[in-house]
């Protein structure tokens, strides 16, 4: 896959990075990713994945934008309020790279269906607000071995890691115990902009193999008191979902 004359220039000052070159943009646009969720994390990661150079993204998402969604949702604009959120990020995001591929689907990612809406991607990318699918995903990403970069977020904190099947612990390992839903929590939209950059930045590393992903490890962020926290995190070898008895 050739990069275009226009590619090249549009992505010019990230193929300087030490390792990153041709041959990562190349590997970026032969990519697929798909983004479950395009909320406060799922509009700005997946602005920034288009802004990379992701060859082909997969929105998925099954509400409409409303008017208090747009502190965090940043895809949404008055005009869009009322629409459906996969619907409005496709247009904003090939507006902004029509040299990417972006498939939508307004509706909600099932056990039933998320084989035939996600399929065989190179990463899926956490954009949800509840523990419920993000389970489901998980398992989808181990029976797979499809890497699954997880974020959270709730008022000015939130915590990020990424799963590789085999290659460290799953979502389950991390937290064995679902931690409590919560249907509507606080959130001040720069919270999802910090860990939806920090989901990019470990989706373009998986891609390239550029740098270190955040494999059994967990970073736990807090902008309210500024601390980060980075905890390791071990396979738990009687996993429901990755472990040996499985
Ligand atoms: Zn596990």
């Amino acid at each position: 896959m050739i990069l275009s004359p226009s590619e090249i220039e549009r992505y010019s000052r990230q193929m300087l990075i030490t390792g990153w070159g041709i041959e990562g943009q190349e590997k970026l646009k032969k990519a697929k990713v798909a983004i479950v969720g395009i909320g406060g994390l799922g509009c700005l990661s997946s602005l920034y994945l288009a802004a990379a150079g992701i060859g082909k993204i997969i929105l998925i998402d099954r509400e409409k934008f409303e008017l208090n969604n747009l502190n965090r949702q940043i895809l949404c604009w008055v005009k869009d309020i009322g629409r459906p959120k996969a619907e409005v990020a496709k247009e904003k995001l090939l507006a902004f790279n029509p040299e990417i591929e972006i498939i939508a689907f307004n509706t909600e990612i099932s056990k039933e269906n998320i084989d035939k809406i996600i399929g065989k991607v190179d990463v899926i990318v956490d954009g949800l607000d509840n523990w419920k699918t993000r389970f489901m995903i998980n398992e989808y990403c181990v029976s797979n071995k499809i890497p699954f970069v997880h974020a959270g977020v709730t008022e000015m904190h939130g915590q990020i890691t990424t799963i590789v099947p085999g290659k460290g612990p799953c979502l389950r390992c991390i937290f064995p115990k679902t931690p409590r839903e919560m249907r509507y929590f606080p959130i001040v939209g720069a919270t999802p902009a910090l860990l939806a950059s920090l989901q990019v930045m470990e989706t373009i590393k998986l891609i390239t193999g550029i740098g270190q992903p955040l494999i059994g490890r967990i970073l736990f962020m807090d902008g309210k008191e500024v601390n980060a926290e980075v905890i390791k995190i071990e396979k738990m070898a009687n996993c429901p979902v990755c472990g040996e008895s499985r």
